[in-house]
């Protein structure tokens, strides 16, 4: 299944108060990480989820393999096709 909305949105673009689920490939290792804690940061805010997908790792201990995230169904995909308001 194909993923396009990684690659068109930015950690800015997401509401302040969204999570981004980040689950473990290799261990299933579940967490979430706070939109509004990246958007604070000036160079984060900027990368593209499928680029923020690819500089995190799992937390784990022992683990830290690559991570595949998702947003809560709401955010995803619908409320961006027609671009902002
Ligand atoms: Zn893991």
């Amino acid at each position: 299944m194909s993923t396009p909305w990684k690659t068109r949105l930015q950690i800015l673009d997401l509401e302040a108060d969204a999570r981004i689920e980040v689950e473990c490939k290799t261990c299933g290792f579940f967490r979430y990480e706070e939109a509004a804690h990246w958007q604070q940061d000036s160079q984060s805010r900027q990368l593209f989820l499928d680029e923020f997908e690819a500089g995190l790792k799992c937390h784990k201990w022992g683990c830290g393999k690559p991570v595949r995230i998702a947003l809560p169904s709401n955010v995803e995909t619908e409320g961006f096709q027609g671009g902002l308001a």
